[in-house]
């Protein structure tokens, strides 16, 4: 006897494209999530074209541009040296047969609209339903979970239960899958300002020697802030964090004056480490999604994109899961999903080590800066690829890479 056949821990945007993904489908799936919605979630808030088109697959891209959202016309890097990596969404690659735009829209909003859009396609959602601990069976396949729901502890059942319960995922912990690198540990500050000077439609992502932070208007006057440090300033944040990152910014000389006159309106939120990793994102029983799956840094801004696309992919190995005729089987079908993710996000995967590894250094970041400022079309190509509308092969290719860190600075 099971609760639903497919439970889904968490319900933020890998948690919905799947449900969402199988409701449509006709199968039970019931998410549980500790929130209620809205919620907020600590994030830039940036989504490329590719997301978009998700957005759109699962009926949630009118609601999101009827919210308010803002339309994001690509992203400039600012590097320590002043230089600056600018790369637009709207590049003519030739990769996509139209033009389209990328945008950036408040979690509160956006994770609120994507539960309704799993809701409405059939699935369960139940909200303040707290995960503390999977169900084995004595061959230690996965037959379901245990929760706090409204303060009261179940025991919940299902033919899979799916971890799409977010970086620190407790599914990746119970089942002894998780990773962490030892490099980068970096951990971010995000807060909400409103009044800052000059925003216009592109996202920035300004690059100093100890951190850097991205900044991007949210539609309604806002300003989303989203600042990264390495691990080792803890101390210094946990002391007083909406002092550190006021006066991290005002250090900053291309924001001070931008920053002079706005107000923060919402409170300066911390979260990572980061860097983290599943050795495979199934298990008997079990699957993983989204930022429980993998999540390595917020530079290149995806994490929404893997997210509902991790969704979908995972959607259609669970339902071949729940055909199988059996465990072997079953088994198969999530070691198949496990190989279509690797040949997803593989090469997107290389370039997001190597640029972490590249804004760690400043003298990598400013000697790329320096070349890509020449070379709108190589920017353009890495915007690309960040942004999942350009294969990741274009760019891990030693032309590329001599190109920018080897070939004459004009
Ligand atoms: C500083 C920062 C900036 C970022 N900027 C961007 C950006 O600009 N663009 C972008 O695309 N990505 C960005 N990301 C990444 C992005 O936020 C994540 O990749 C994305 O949210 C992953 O979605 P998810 O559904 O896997 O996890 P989440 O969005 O974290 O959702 C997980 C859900 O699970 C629920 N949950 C957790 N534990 C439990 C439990 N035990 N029981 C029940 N429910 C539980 C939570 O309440 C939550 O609703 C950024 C990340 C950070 C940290």
């Amino acid at each position: 006897m099971v609760d639903a056949d497919v439970l889904v821990v968490g319900g933020g945007p890998a948690g919905s494209s799947v449900a969402h993904a199988l409701a449509i489908c006709g199968i039970d799936v019931l998410v549980l999530d500790r929130a209620r919605f809205p919620r907020p979630k600590p994030c830039a808030e940036y989504l490329s074209p590719q997301a978009s088109r998700i957005l759109a697959r699962m009926g949630a891209l009118n609601d999101v541009e009827r919210s308010g959202a803002a339309a994001l016309a690509g992203i400039r890097v600012y590097a320590p040296n002043g230089f600056v990596i600018a790369g637009d969404f709207v590049a003519n690659h030739g990769y996509h047969g139209f033009r389209d735009r990328g945008l950036s829209v408040r979690r509160e909003i956006l994770d609120a609209i994507l539960v309704q859009r799993a809701r409405a396609a059939g699935g369960r959602i139940v909200e303040g339903a707290k995960v503390t601990d999977l169900v084995r069976d004595p061959s230690g396949r996965v037959r379901g979970v245990r929760a706090t729901v409204d303060g009261a502890a179940r025991e919940l059942r299902a033919r899979i239960v799916i971890g799409a319960d977010g970086l620190g995922s407790v599914v990746a912990r119970r089942l002894r899958l998780a990773r962490r690198l030892r490099w980068p540990r970096r951990i971010a500050l995000v807060t909400h300002y409103r009044g800052v000077a000059d925003v216009g439609e592109h996202g920035e992502m300004h690059v100093a020697p100890d951190g850097y932070v991205g900044i991007a208007d949210v539609g309604g006057g806002l300003t989303t802030v989203a600042a990264v440090f390495p691990v080792r300033r803890s101390r210094e944040i946990a002391a007083d964090r909406t002092e550190f990152l006021r006066r991290w910014l005002f250090d900053q000389r291309r924001l001070a004056l931008r920053f002079a006159s706005a107000e923060r309106v919402t409170p300066v939120v911390a979260t990572g480490p980061f860097a983290s990793y599943a050795r495979r994102a199934w298990a008997p029983g079990a699957a993983l999604v989204g930022d429980a799956a993998d999540f390595f840094d917020p530079f290149t801004g995806e994490g929404i994109y893997s997210a509902l696309r991790g969704g979908e992919l995972l959607a259609d190995h669970v339902s071949e899961m729940l055909a199988a005729s059996s465990p072997e089987l079953a088994d198969g079908a999530l070691r198949e999903y496990d190989r279509a993710r690797r040949r997803e996000f593989g090469g997107k995967w290389i370039v997001e080590r190597v640029i972490g590894a590249v804004v760690a250094s400043p003298r990598l970041i400013n000697r790329a800066a320096r070349q890509l400022a020449a070379r709108k079309d190589l920017a353009d190509l890495l915007i690309g690829v960040t942004g999942n509308f350009v294969p990741p092969r274009e760019i891990i290719r030693l032309g590329y890479v001599w190109n920018v860190f080897i070939g004459s600075v004009p």
